[in-house]
């Protein structure tokens, strides 16, 4: 069983005192490192004065960067010869960082997995499909560990080649998936093409979504196209890869195991912590991780801490779902936009299909929005007044929330690349 309720439930003055035992031992811990010992000597931050937890405000972030600049072992904390496993992030926003585990580090990163899983309802009799890249991505292995602890049958299927995912689907009545959401919506496609439903053919009941970010009514999309439930997995190989943010069965936010993780919310300009309910840049420390510590991790992501407890009783805070990362808000007349405010638009608009494309494109001294969107094929064989329909539609549905009036065209399904990876959602060709 993989409810551990007495960590899950903790009362949250036993839980501040685990963190604060934990919290020392990782300093002591990452003060081995090359990179936290000059970090710790540069600053004056002495480990062994850490009394409170509130005392994690002295110690200076890491970045990105930082990771990056000390490629590939200026952060570990172990010998080379205890450890088992590195894995790396996807490079999203530039060069890739690494990231090296123990033993004891993959079975704590096991135990958050299956624990996030079991909390959403997945048991021993599911069978699990995990299409995540397999290899260097955690989101491959991270989960078969987390599915296999459970007991279930877990099929190793990895990204892509559609018509295997489904045939697998079929042939070994797959319940739980776990699958990029971008990916969802572009797969919908290929079971159209193929004559299969999901939700009549198929047996699943569960799909786990993670990666990116994705609006709630993408997650509602996807819950009735596929007949599932869909829960919200977040995740960051700096912090391991999945298993670090999880929903409950009432999908509402998502539980941050902070028997594992020190979590603050910072203000991004400021760099001070702001009180829960608040929005800023989630800012995490490793509270168990052996090879590899990594201390007030900017992770560049844009949440709040819901206030007030959930009403499964689980006692860690819950994050809002994630905006989009610091750098992923475009600036355009002025006006601050993220893509997810864009696909939460479309996702409204009734005929608007499962993918899209914005450029920003500069003529003369004017920025401009261009968006590609795929729409339902009807719109192509039918009465093309209600193609235009649909155009004046978008248009109107996307100024009246980012201010801007971007020039729309509609495409037809699956035309827009689409990869087995996270989306590409904005491509900007404005710089010189
Ligand atoms: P990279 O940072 O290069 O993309 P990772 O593969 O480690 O490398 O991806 C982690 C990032 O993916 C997170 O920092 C976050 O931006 C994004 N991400 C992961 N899961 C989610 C999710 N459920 N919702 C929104 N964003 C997510
Ligand atoms: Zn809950």
């Amino acid at each position: 069983m993989y409810w551990e309720k007495e960590i899950e439930t903790m009362s949250r003055e036993k839980l501040e005192e685990l963190q604060l035992s934990r919290l020392k031992e990782s300093l002591k811990r990452a003060s081995r490192s090359f990179f936290y010992d000059k970090s710790f000597k540069e600053t004056g931050f002495n480990p062994d004065k850490v009394s409170s937890l509130k005392d994690i405000e002295n110690i200076p972030f890491t970045t990105k960067d930082d990771l990056r600049e000390h490629w590939p072992y200026g952060f570990l904390a172990v010998s080379k010869d205890e450890l088992v496993r590195m894995h790396s992030s996807s490079g999203t926003t530039g060069r890739a960082t690494v990231i090296f585990h123990t033993a004891n580090d993959i079975n704590e990163w096991t135990n958050l997995v299956a624990r996030s899983m079991y909390m959403t309802g997945m048991r021993k009799s599911d069978v699990f499909q995990n299409m995540m890249t397999y290899g260097l991505f955690t989101g491959g292995l991270g989960f078969h560990y987390g599915a296999e602890k459970i007991g279930a049958l877990t099929i190793p299927a990895g990204a892509g080649n559609s018509k295997r995912q489904i045939q697998l689907m079929q042939d070994f009545g797959t319940t739980v998936i776990h699958i990029i959401p971008s990916y969802a919506l572009h797969l919908i496609v290929v079971f159209e093409k193929v004559r299969v439903d999901p939700r009549k053919d198929i047996d699943l009941r569960i799909a786990f979504l993670g990666a990116e970010p994705h609006s709630e009514k993408t997650r509602q999309k996807i819950e009735e196209l596929y007949g599932v439930k869909a829960f919200n997995s977040y995740g960051l190989s700096e912090m391991n890869g999945p298993g670090v943010a999880f929903e409950c069965q009432f999908q509402d936010g998502l539980h941050i195991w902070e028997d594992n993780f020190f979590v603050e919310i910072i203000d991004p300009d400021t760099l001070k912590p702001v009180p829960d309910g608040e929005e800023g840049e989630l800012v995490m420390t490793t509270l168990l991780r052996q090879g590899m510590p990594v201390l007030r991790y900017r992770t560049q992501d844009l949440t709040r801490i819901i206030p007030g407890p959930c009403p499964c009783g689980r006692t860690h805070r819950r994050i809002e779902r994630i905006k989009g990362r610091t750098d992923d808000m475009m600036i355009l007349k002025g006006v601050n936009i993220f893509p997810l405010q864009i696909e939460k638009k479309l996702m409204e608009i009734p005929g608007v299909g499962s993918n899209f494309l914005i450029m920003l494109e500069r003529e003369g001294f004017n920025d401009d929005m261009h968006i590609k969107v795929e729409v339902q094929k009807e719109f192509f064989t039918g009465d093309l007044k209600q193609l235009e329909k649909l155009k004046r539609k978008v248009v109107e549905e996307l100024k009246s929330d980012i201010l801007i009036t971007p020039k729309v065209e509609l495409v037809e399904p699956n035309s827009l690349p689409s990869g087995e990876g996270k989306a590409i959602r904005v491509i900007d060709n404005r710089e010189d």
